[in-house]
């Protein structure tokens, strides 16, 4: 991609109403765009971002055995009366209308609409368990949009629902969930702790949520420095108990002691059990031929989330330093005097074409700005790696390979196998 063509209105300076680094640098980098409070278009580079983690999400997801769906976004009152969630769901539901005054909503989550759809077209404990997925644009009316996407009103979700014939499968099930969330992360190369959640009337472990560490991190956290022990303080605060007295205490578990944390939920895993297939009626034929109710999970990542969640992982004082798996581009081909020297704009388009054809994801700076302005932008949009041709390439064939992580070596451009080296371990 041309730099001169591409959509990427960088700013020097962040808008007043950024608070946090993540918002701060996606308006900068020219990611994103407000078009209404907690309502944003992603941009070109943002978008790109966007759909690496969907597709990690989707892979890992389609390896552990879930399927891919689609369902609506605009969905029946009838349905969320079953639950009770028409009433319950509160101001959160944004409730429209249609031309003939029937009553809709924007979905903020999909339980009713998957057990409707499981209900009426699942008749035997044998087709049982499944595992049924979306990647798809939610809509909460939340109370206070903020932090840019990390916390907006439409939002990209992936969301599962698994039906289960017993408790035992729908733990199964629930672990393999566990499991591939911890893959997941882990390609996104974040630093993240499985938490003990909140799980309102259902008790024990049967809801868990995965944090990624993060200073502006909205939830607080408490985890053992030396052990799997993590628990969000809002169960703590629930029971009554004091945080503070937490903190450098011995780990409930005996491991270790009580560290308290900023975590930000990208996920968020549950053992629903029976409570929406009883309201529903969502039953099944079971080994005895007679009806039986079927055991749900549901597990949830904020896939528009993760990419602010990214970035407050990753920054510095220039910019974005993209984790390899999601840098929107691999390779940044900063050509200097571009516009003046036929050499130069010769060389880079050769390099451009060798690269791409080698399976990288290439940007061509070829603006007219200098190598300040160039590398400037470049280190604020978090490209990996910047190949720079500029007078070392008129003087000596050579180019400088600059790795934003701060490496630097200069080679004779025919050398291209220092590029492979570059991205040998990522
Ligand atoms: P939170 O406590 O942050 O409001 P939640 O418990 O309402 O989250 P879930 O209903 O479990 O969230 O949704 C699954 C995932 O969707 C969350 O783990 C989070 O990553 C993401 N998510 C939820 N609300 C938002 C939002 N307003 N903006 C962006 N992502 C969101
Ligand atoms: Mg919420």
């Amino acid at each position: 991609m041309l730099l001169s063509k591409l959509l990427l209105p960088t700013l020097k300076e962040a808008p007043q109403e950024a608070e946090v680094i993540s918002h701060k640098l996606m308006l900068r980098a020219g990611m994103i765009r407000k078009v209404a409070s907690g309502i944003y278009t992603w941009l070109p580079l943002g978008l790109k971002v966007l759909r690496k983690i969907e597709n990690i999400v989707r892979e890992e997801m389609n390896a552990s055995g879930a399927q891919e769906v689609l369902m609506p976004m605009v969905q029946p009152k009838e349905l969320w009366e079953e639950t009770n969630r028409w009433e319950k769901m509160g101001p959160e539901l944004l409730r429209i209308q249609d031309r003939h005054q029937r009553d809709f909503c924007l979905g903020p989550t999909h339980e009713e609409v998957i057990t409707d759809l499981i209900r009426t077209n699942v008749r035997s404990y044998k087709e049982l368990p499944l595992n049924i997925y979306q990647i798809q644009t939610k809509f909460r009316d939340e109370i206070r949009p903020r932090y840019g996407v990390m916390r907006g009103r439409e939002f990209l979700m992936k969301d599962a629902y698994s039906f289960n014939a017993d408790e035992a499968c729908l733990q199964d099930t629930y672990l393999t969930m566990r499991n591939t969330y911890k893959k997941i992360l882990e390609r996104l190369d974040l630093d993240y702790k499985i938490v003990a959640a909140d799980s309102g009337a259902i008790g024990g472990d049967a809801s868990e949520e995965f944090h990624v560490l993060a200073e502006n991190g909205e939830d607080t956290i408490a985890i053992s420095d030396s052990s799997e022990f993590a628990i969000n303080t809002e169960v703590l605060l629930k029971e009554g108990e004091d945080i503070s007295s937490l903190e450098g205490k011995p780990s409930p578990d005996g491991n270790g002691t009580i560290q308290i944390k900023k975590g930000i939920e990208v996920g968020h895993i549950f053992q629903l059990g029976k409570i929406y297939a009883e309201s529903m009626k969502a039953n099944v034929l079971n080994k005895e031929g007679r009806a039986s109710t079927l055991h749900m999970g549901c597990y949830g990542i904020g896939v528009s989330r993760l990419v602010a969640a990214a970035i407050e992982q990753n920054n510095d004082e220039k910019g974005i330093v993209w984790p390899h798996s999601i840098a929107p581009y691999d390779i940044n081909i900063v050509a200097i005097g571009y516009d003046k020297n036929e050499q130069i704009a010769e060389a880079s388009h050769e390099l451009y074409e060798q690269l791409t054809g080698m399976g990288y994801e290439v940007l061509l700076d070829d603006r007219k700005d200098g190598y300040g302005t160039k590398m400037k932008d470049s280190e604020l949009i978090g490209i990996p790696l910047n190949i720079i041709i500029g007078k070392q390439f008129i003087e000596n064939k050579e180019i400088e390979l600059k790795s934003r992580a701060g490496e630097s070596s200069i080679n004779p451009i025919s050398d291209i196998e220092t590029v492979l080296d570059f991205f040998k371990d990522k």
